[in-house]
């Protein structure tokens, strides 16, 4: 088997690694553009400080991430987030609060934190207990995420508390978010128990029962990082190919089908500035490819050799972030933080999207007497943030934390990194998409698609993309 992955980002790693693990004797390669591997994942070193450019860390409750980790020996390098600021603020009219104890994401685990919170008004308060009557939904049509928490717990809890923990996450635009594609777990909970609030006390109850009952095994925080950086996992996974699998430097320009099935792929090296004949290498052949590339790249690709397939992934649009890290001395923070970041509504009209307070959240990130802020900026929200030039941003974010977050001085260095048209926005009407997209897949034995455009954005959700991509091709070429 002679297979290629275009992506060398931690989808396009993970299937290579699972093909290595199904089909020992295949031929692999792995294009990418860039001249590193990682994608968006990559991890920097500087004066003592740990940034992540990009993630910088993953969720637990879907276990790929944590079972990979260990598989190529990282299990001792997990940090759990400190348990002393597992909590996030929100800004009210320029303040720092802390969200109600125990609100997940969109609704209360615990009612007294909610009844007492200086976020909402009496009447939002109100608003919000009112979801306990509120008939459930029946149908199972999809609805924005704006329309899902407003209908049920009200504008103010949308706006204020739901809106910026949401749109931290996705960059997206809340009016068109799927609920279904994002967090569907919620519109269950409706279904099953007739209220958010109603079903978040059963579950707390039944979670406290199954951690009661859990004898032995260790329980990790909600997320994770590791030690050495997020990079040390796409390290671990590059470590585990043959030698020349890995082709960086390498941008895919073209791919077709040739008359024996084979897919044929053209090349060209990123290191040359022109698009001379010269720069482009002759094809080569493949029984097999994975794109694990942005699908907007896909669909590019796939333009001359599956035209449908390629409209229906143009439909999936993307949003870009910018990230500024900053690095200060501890005494230049003039209050203490009780949480490990902050996220800003669209109604404070801010450049700020989320901040998080990277050294708190965990510690080893910066030597002692410092301290290490990461700003998001951009999304739907701001979209020309995104793409703001570092001389620019860096003023407009500093001028912004100073008034919210009460810092004094200049930062001792900064480090922006822009991620233009790399988070996918699942829009009202994902799920059915994907469906369309995964059936005019599975009619091309030899093709499959990774990465975060389909089922969850999460550095969990694309390894298990990967892994999956890997078994199809395995499967259909065995069987062929
Ligand atoms: C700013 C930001 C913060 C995030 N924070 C978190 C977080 O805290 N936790 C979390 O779990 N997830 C987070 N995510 C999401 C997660 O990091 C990503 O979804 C995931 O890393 C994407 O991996 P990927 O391999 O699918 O794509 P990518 O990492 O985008 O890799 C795709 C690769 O394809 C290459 N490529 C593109 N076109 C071509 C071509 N024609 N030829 C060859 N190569 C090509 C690119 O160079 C790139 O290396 C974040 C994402 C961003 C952008």
């Amino acid at each position: 088997m002679n297979i290629a992955i275009l992506g060398a980002g931690i989808s396009g790693l993970s299937a290579a690694y699972r093909l290595v693990q199904l089909a020992p004797k295949a031929t692999i390669r792995i294009f990418d553009r860039l001249n590193r591997y990682g994608g968006v994942l990559e991890t920097l070193n500087r004066d003592g400080f740990q940034i992540e450019q990009s993630a910088d860390n993953f969720i637990t409750t879907i276990p790929c991430g944590v079972q990979l980790c260990k598989e190529l020996g990282l299990g001792e390098q997990l940090v759990q987030t400190n348990p002393l600021v597992r909590r996030t603020y929100v800004v009210r009219r320029g303040r720092l609060y802390l969200l109600p104890d125990g609100f997940l994401m969109m609704a209360p685990t615990k009612l007294l934190p909610m009844a007492v919170t200086p976020i909402l008004s009496p009447f939002g308060k109100l608003r919000a207990g009112l979801e306990l009557f509120i008939p459930a939904r029946k149908d199972d049509h999809d609805e924005s995420m704006a329309h899902f928490v407003r209908r049920r717990l009200g504008r103010e809890v949308f706006e204020r508390l739901v809106e910026p923990l949401v749109s931290g996450v996705y960059a997206a635009d809340m009016e068109k978010l799927s609920i279904l594609a994002t967090l569907p777990r919620f519109r269950e909970m409706e279904r099953n128990y007739g209220s958010l609030i109603w079903a978040m006390q059963k579950q707390l109850a039944a979670n406290r029962a199954a951690h009661l009952a859990e004898q032995s095994g260790a329980r990790y925080s909600m997320f994770v990082t590791l030690r050495n950086g997020l990079s040390s996992l796409c390290d671990a996974l590059a470590a585990k190919l043959q030698p020349h699998t890995l082709q960086t430097g390498r941008e895919v320009t073209k791919i077709w089908k040739t008359t024996e099935q084979q897919w044929a792929l053209e090349t060209k090296s990123s290191a040359s500035q022109t698009t001379s004949a010269t720069s482009h290498v002759k094809p080569e052949f493949f029984d097999a490819i994975i794109l694990a590339v942005p699908i907007h790249e896909s669909s590019r690709l796939l333009k001359d050799s599956a035209p449908e397939l390629a409209e229906k992934l143009a439909k999936i649009k993307y949003e870009g972030t910018a990230i500024a890290t900053f690095a200060f001395d501890s005494d230049q923070i003039k209050q203490p933080f009780h949480g490990m970041g902050f996220v800003v509504p669209k109604t404070e009209q801010s450049p700020i999207l989320a901040g998080s307070f990277s050294s708190l959240k965990y510690e080893h990130r910066a030597p002692k007497g410092k301290f290490l802020i990461r700003i998001f900026a951009g999304g739907n929200r701001t979209p020309e943030l995104a793409e703001l030039p570092e001389n620019l941003l860096i003023p407009l974010l500093l001028t912004e934390m100073r008034k919210i977050l009460k810092i004094t001085g200049e930062p001792l260095f900064t480090v922006t990194s822009h991620w233009s048209q790399t988070m996918p926005q699942y829009h009202v009407g994902h799920c059915e998409l994907v469906q369309e997209i995964e059936s005019l897949t599975n009619s091309e034995p030899t093709l499959a698609l990774a990465g975060n455009a389909f089922h969850g954005v999460g550095i969990p959700n694309c390894i298990q993309s990967g892994f999956q991509a890997a078994e199809k091709l395995v499967s259909s070429l065995v069987e062929h």
